[in-house]
C-alpha cells in the first residue's frame, strides 16, 4: 500500500547553484512513494518500478520544482529534445534523447541517473538538463548541449555536476580506461582498490572548461558511496534520481 507524502523539507534535494534566473536541483531517493528497491522517490519509467508510483513522484518533484518537467527516455546517446512547454511527454512516451532543453519561462527538464553524470546547464533565456554516462562522455553530450542552447541564442555561462560514481569507485576493464582515456586524458583513474577506473565528472568538467564554461557547481558526491542516492552499480535493480533545472 502507497502513502501519499510531500516533501517535508528542502534537504531532500540538493539545490545547485546555476545562476539568476534559474532554480536547479539534484533529488535523492527520500520524498516519494515507490517501495522496496526503488524507494521512494524513483522518477525513472522502464525501471521495473509500479509506473503509478512513478508518475506520483514526478508529480512531487514537480510540486518542488513549482513547474512542469520534461523527461526524456534515455538512450547513452547525444541526441536533443527542445521542449516547447507546451505539454509535458506522457510517462512511458517520452521522446529519445539524452539532452533536454527549454527556452519557456516557467518550465523545468530533467535527466535521470542512477551512477550516471546529470549535468546541469544555464544562460541567460535556456537551460538544459544532459545525461552523461561514459558512452555519453566519450560522445560529447556535453558540448553537444552547449551548442544545442548557442543555435538557441543561449550562451552558457553555469553548469552544474551532480552526483554520480565517483573515480575512485567506477572500475572499468584496462583496455576500456586506455581507450577512454586516449580520447579524453581527465578520465584516466584508479580505483581506492588499485584497479583501472574511469572518472566521469573529471570528463565532464574538463569538457566545461573546454567550452568556456569556468562557472561550475560540482557536487562531488559518489553514488556509490552515499546511500542517500540510487546507484547502478550497488544494487542492480534500482530506481533513478533526477537533475533538474527551472528557467524563471
Ligand atoms: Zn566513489
Amino acid at each position: 500500500m502507497m502513502t501519499w507524502t510531500f516533501p517535508t523539507s528542502s534537504s531532500e534535494v540538493l539545490t545547485a547553484e546555476l545562476g539568476a534566473g534559474t532554480w536547479a536541483a539534484f533529488t535523492t531517493r527520500a520524498g516519494g512513494v515507490s517501495e522496496g528497491e526503488h524507494a521512494s522517490l524513483n522518477l525513472g519509467a522502464g525501471v521495473g518500478d509500479a509506473p503509478e508510483a512513478v508518475a506520483r513522484n514526478r508529480g512531487i518533484l514537480a510540486r518542488t520544482a513549482d513547474a512542469p518537467v520534461a523527461f526524456v527516455r534515455q538512450v547513452h546517446g547525444v541526441d536533443v529534445f527542445r521542449w516547447d512547454a507546451q505539454a509535458v511527454p506522457a510517462l512511458g512516451e517520452e521522446p529519445v534523447a539524452d539532452i533536454v532543453l527549454t527556452t519557456a519561462a516557467g518550465a523545468a527538464v530533467a535527466v535521470l541517473v542512477a551512477d550516471c553524470v546529470p549535468v546541469l546547464l544555464a544562460g541567460p533565456g535556456g537551460v538544459a538538463a544532459v545525461h552523461a554516462g561514459r558512452k555519453g562522455v566519450l560522445a560529447g553530450a556535453v558540448p553537444t548541449a552547449v551548442a544545442a542552447l548557442a543555435e538557441e541564442g543561449v550562451t552558457v555561462t553555469h553548469a552544474a555536476i551532480g552526483p554520480s560514481i565517483c573515480g575512485r569507485c567506477y572500475e572499468v576493464p584496462r583496455a576500456l580506461r586506455t581507450e577512454a582515456s586516449a580520447q579524453l586524458a581527465e578520465l584516466h583513474a584508479t580505483t581506492s582498490w588499485g584497479t583501472p577506473a574511469l572518472d566521469l565528472p573529471a570528463g565532464v568538467h574538463a569538457q566545461l572548461h573546454a567550452a568556456g564554461i569556468t562557472r561550475v557547481d560540482h557536487q562531488a558526491i559518489c553514488t556509490l558511496e552515499d546511500e542517500r542516492f540510487f546507484s547502478y552499480r550497488r544494487s542492480g535493480v534500482c530506481g533513478r534520481f533526477a537533475g533538474v533545472v527551472r528557467l524563471d
